[in-house]
Protein backbone atom coordinates (compact mmCIF):
# COMPACT_ATOMS: atom_id res chain seq x y z
CA UNK A 1 0.00 0.00 0.00
CA UNK A 2 1.75 3.09 -0.79
CA UNK A 3 -0.97 5.89 -0.18
CA UNK A 4 -0.41 8.39 1.58
CA UNK A 5 -2.94 9.52 3.94
CA UNK A 6 -3.15 13.59 4.24
CA UNK A 7 -4.15 13.78 7.88
CA UNK A 8 -1.49 11.43 9.32
CA UNK A 9 1.46 13.58 7.86
CA UNK A 10 -0.33 16.62 9.25
CA UNK A 11 -0.53 15.19 12.22
CA UNK A 12 3.01 13.89 11.87
CA UNK A 13 4.58 17.20 11.25
CA UNK A 14 2.55 18.34 13.93
CA UNK A 15 4.62 16.24 16.50
CA UNK A 16 8.01 17.31 14.46
CA UNK A 17 7.20 20.89 14.90
CA UNK A 18 6.67 20.44 18.55
CA UNK A 19 9.76 18.64 18.91
CA UNK A 20 12.28 20.92 17.28
CA UNK A 21 10.22 24.25 19.10
CA UNK A 22 11.92 23.78 22.30
CA UNK A 23 8.71 25.07 24.17
CA UNK A 24 8.43 26.10 27.72
CA UNK A 25 5.26 26.10 28.61
CA UNK A 26 5.47 26.58 32.86
CA UNK A 27 6.95 30.33 32.78
CA UNK A 28 9.95 30.00 35.88
CA UNK A 29 8.21 32.94 38.12
CA UNK A 30 8.08 32.33 41.23
CA UNK A 31 5.34 34.37 43.46
CA UNK A 32 7.55 34.29 46.12
CA UNK A 33 8.43 38.02 45.06
CA UNK A 34 10.09 39.49 48.14
CA UNK A 35 9.44 43.29 48.84
CA UNK A 36 11.71 45.76 47.58
CA UNK A 37 14.29 46.70 50.91
CA UNK A 38 13.20 49.52 52.91
CA UNK A 39 16.63 51.70 53.41
CA UNK A 40 17.78 52.23 57.36
CA UNK A 41 21.36 52.79 57.91
CA UNK A 42 22.92 50.31 55.78
CA UNK A 43 21.50 49.71 52.73
CA UNK A 44 22.32 46.62 51.87
CA UNK A 45 22.95 45.74 48.29
CA UNK A 46 23.21 48.07 45.29
CA UNK A 47 20.55 47.72 42.84
CA UNK A 48 22.53 46.15 40.00
CA UNK A 49 23.38 43.73 42.87
CA UNK A 50 19.93 42.83 43.92
CA UNK A 51 19.09 42.10 40.53
CA UNK A 52 22.23 39.84 39.44
CA UNK A 53 21.30 38.20 42.32
CA UNK A 54 18.09 37.80 41.75
CA UNK A 55 18.63 36.69 38.24
CA UNK A 56 21.00 34.35 39.38
CA UNK A 57 18.42 32.82 41.53
CA UNK A 58 15.81 32.52 38.34
CA UNK A 59 18.37 30.86 36.56
CA UNK A 60 18.84 28.27 38.84
CA UNK A 61 15.33 27.60 39.18
CA UNK A 62 14.79 27.24 35.61
CA UNK A 63 17.44 25.13 35.34
CA UNK A 64 16.43 22.71 37.88
CA UNK A 65 13.11 23.18 36.33
CA UNK A 66 14.06 22.44 32.71
CA UNK A 67 15.65 19.35 34.01
CA UNK A 68 12.67 17.61 35.11
CA UNK A 69 10.61 18.84 32.69
CA UNK A 70 13.14 17.37 29.83
CA UNK A 71 13.24 14.12 31.74
CA UNK A 72 9.17 13.77 31.53
CA UNK A 73 9.18 14.88 27.66
CA UNK A 74 11.92 12.25 26.41
CA UNK A 75 9.51 10.29 28.23
CA UNK A 76 6.15 11.10 26.55
CA UNK A 77 8.45 11.07 23.35
CA UNK A 78 10.01 7.95 23.24
CA UNK A 79 6.76 6.68 23.28
CA UNK A 80 5.71 5.26 19.92
CA UNK A 81 7.84 7.71 18.04
CA UNK A 82 11.11 7.86 16.65
CA UNK A 83 13.88 10.48 15.23
CA UNK A 84 14.92 10.60 11.80
CA UNK A 85 17.07 12.70 9.96
CA UNK A 86 16.02 14.50 6.35
CA UNK A 87 18.25 14.95 3.80
CA UNK A 88 19.22 18.28 5.03
CA UNK A 89 19.80 17.11 8.30
CA UNK A 90 16.84 18.33 10.30
CA UNK A 91 15.55 16.14 13.32
CA UNK A 92 12.06 15.07 12.45
CA UNK A 93 10.32 12.88 15.16
CA UNK A 94 7.64 10.79 13.39
CA UNK A 95 5.32 8.27 15.00
CA UNK A 96 5.86 4.72 14.46
CA UNK A 97 2.62 4.22 12.56
CA UNK A 98 4.09 6.21 9.85
CA UNK A 99 7.14 3.69 9.15
CA UNK A 100 7.31 2.83 5.37
CA UNK A 101 5.50 5.97 4.61
CA UNK A 102 7.15 8.54 2.57
CA UNK A 103 6.73 12.22 3.21
CA UNK A 104 8.27 15.80 2.80
CA UNK A 105 10.66 17.49 5.58
CA UNK A 106 8.73 20.09 7.41
CA UNK A 107 11.35 22.47 7.79
CA UNK A 108 13.26 22.24 4.06
CA UNK A 109 10.46 20.19 2.25
CA UNK A 110 12.98 17.68 0.96
CA UNK A 111 11.43 14.43 0.39
CA UNK A 112 12.32 11.61 2.53
CA UNK A 113 11.55 7.95 3.39
CA UNK A 114 10.74 6.99 6.48
CA UNK A 115 12.64 3.62 6.93
CA UNK A 116 10.37 0.43 7.96
CA UNK A 117 12.99 -0.37 10.67
CA UNK A 118 15.74 1.31 12.40
CA UNK A 119 18.46 0.89 10.21
CA UNK A 120 20.92 -2.30 10.81
CA UNK A 121 24.55 -1.38 11.22
CA UNK A 122 26.38 -3.39 9.47
CA UNK A 123 29.26 -4.38 11.14
ZN1 LIG B 1 14.69 19.13 6.41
Amino acid sequence: MTSIDPDSFDEMFAAAESQETVEYEEPPVRSEVEEPPIRFAEPPMSKQELEAAAADELLKIAAEEEKQLESVRKELRAKDTFLITCPNGCRIRVKEQHRGRSGKCPRCQSEFVIPKKAEPKKT
